[in-house]
């Protein structure tokens, strides 16, 4: 393909330059779509930060470029908003120095070469960057492209001083399921500010599906006049090996194995949400008095004030351990494609809802911040095929009998199959995200 494409583009070469942020959430994608490019004959360097970094292993053909980051002791719990800043700042010098060698070699070899940026939402500085250097531009959106108009509808209702419970320009969302809500305005505003692209990108890549977000897609189509390409769920689409950084314990598996059908709840809060331990107690109650086996992903620091599962009495530990497994990390994609698997408890991330989505399996939303409220938005209201929960024992363990032991589960379970189906369709010859990836490689070949 690489042949025919430079053959029909006058011998013309493309050099993608994909800016990925060091979120789990968000490398995961970026590295989905460039060996989706890659597949495609597109020549693909792999900027990052040096926190968090890809492993290279597993992409021999891409050109890694770690960006030196200057971030110790800036997490990302420090303040998203200085984070995202620092991060920016920092990421900003090594990257403009390779681009301007790179334009320069072209000048001189006087080769046929076109460089395209294509960067996570979140590295805005390559926006700005790419304009200044009059190179084109797309953004890759890692969340629900509802997250998008939010840009404007948070600064609107600020500004005309309504809180409405539902937002009548933004169905079936309210008030209370708009990103960041529980920060300071303020600091909304201005992380709103900071994000939203100065400089129109060419087009925007977005890991969803015409059939999840359709109502919203064509808002986001009329808001910013260009190309909007819906090629997720990219970890079907574009499968590649585990981007995880953290090792996953692949133990839960054969333990899986053994399970009756549907009988299992997988609980995981992600790579960031943490909690106290007194949340995660309560979780540890609830699952325990539900009775049904279970994997409980406790990622390492997530429970304030415990390097893992200290907050839990050691004979709990083991009474717990007769019926299900505790895991720092698990391979979440396949536990959730496992035929013992009845229940996803989740934080509902956008990747989380979307690997759930696409084995059928209906979840219990636990949402921290970000985009999850409006993904728990989505699958309770709109998709019908998940439970919004208290985190309390009691309503946790009525939750997780009502999603796999009752009426109810098996209508969420129906619903969520129908939707898995959808996906299947959208994904496979001729479906909308198939021909939506056709799509943005002859529109990267026409820039
Ligand atoms: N994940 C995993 N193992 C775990 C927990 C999570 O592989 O034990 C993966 C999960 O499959 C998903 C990603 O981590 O791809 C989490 O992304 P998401 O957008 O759901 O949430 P975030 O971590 O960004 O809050």
């Amino acid at each position: 393909l690489r042949e025919r494409d430079m053959a029909e583009h006058g011998g013309r070469r493309w050099q993608l330059v994909l800016i990925s942020s060091p979120l789990q959430g968000h490398m995961t994608p970026m590295l989905q779509l460039g060996s989706y490019l890659q597949s495609k004959g597109f020549s693909i360097i792999f900027a990052h930060s040096e926190l968090n970094p890809p492993d290279p292993s597993n992409h021999p053909d891409f050109i890694f470029l770690p960006l030196p980051d200057n971030l110790s002791g800036t997490g990302i719990f420090s303040g998203i908003n200085q984070f995202l800043k620092a991060l920016n700042e920092n990421c900003r010098p090594h990257l403009e120095k390779h681009l301007i060698q790179m334009i320069n070699t072209q000048k001189e070899t006087s080769e046929k070469e076109s460089i395209v940026i294509i960067y996570d939402s979140l590295m805005f500085f390559a926006g700005n960057l790419a304009g200044d250097l009059g190179l084109p531009s797309i953004i890759l959106r890692s969340s629900c492209a509802a997250f998008l108009p939010s840009y404007w509808i948070i600064p609107q209702l600020h500004q005309e001083g309504r809180f409405p419970e539902m937002i009548p320009e933004f169905h079936p969302f309210r008030y209370k399921d708009l990103p960041f809500i529980g920060l300071p305005i303020q600091e909304v505003l201005d992380l709103i500010a900071m994000i939203n692209p100065k400089i129109p990108p060419s087009a925007f890549i977005c890991n969803t599906l015409e059939c999840l977000e359709q109502s919203t897609l064509t808002q986001i189509r009329h808001h910013y006049q260009v190309p909007i390409f819906t090629i997720g769920p990219l970890h079907k689409t574009s499968p590649t090996p585990s981007t995880s950084f953290l090792e996953e314990d692949t133990s839960c598996i054969p333990w899986l194995d053994k399970q009756s059908p549907k009988s299992v709840i997988y609980v995981s809060l992600g790579s960031l949400a943490t909690i106290d331990a007194k949340i995660a107690t309560e979780m540890a109650w609830g699952i325990a008095n539900s009775n049904q086996p279970f994997i409980w992903v406790v990622r390492p620091g997530s429970v304030h004030g415990c390097d893992w599962i200290e907050f839990l009495p050691e004979d709990m530990v083991s009474e717990m351990k007769v019926r299900g497994m505790i895991v720092k990390w698990a391979p979440q994609k396949d536990v959730l494609a496992h035929s013992a698997v009845g229940g996803f408890w989740s934080h509902c991330g956008w990747n989380s809802t979307l690997e759930s989505v696409c084995e059928g399996v209906p979840m219990l939303c636990q949402p921290f911040s970000i985009d999850q409220m409006m993904n728990a938005r989505y699958l309770s209201y709109v998709w019908k095929m998940g439970l919004e929960m208290v985190v309390e024992r009691e309503e946790i363990e009525s939750a997780i009998r009502r999603v796999l032991m009752s009426k109810e589960g098996e209508e969420m379970r129906r619903r969520a199959m129908e939707i898995e189906e959808q996906v299947r369709v959208a994904v496979t010859h001729g479906g909308s995200s198939r021909n939506s990836m056709n799509d943005l490689v002859e529109f990267i070949l026409s820039l």
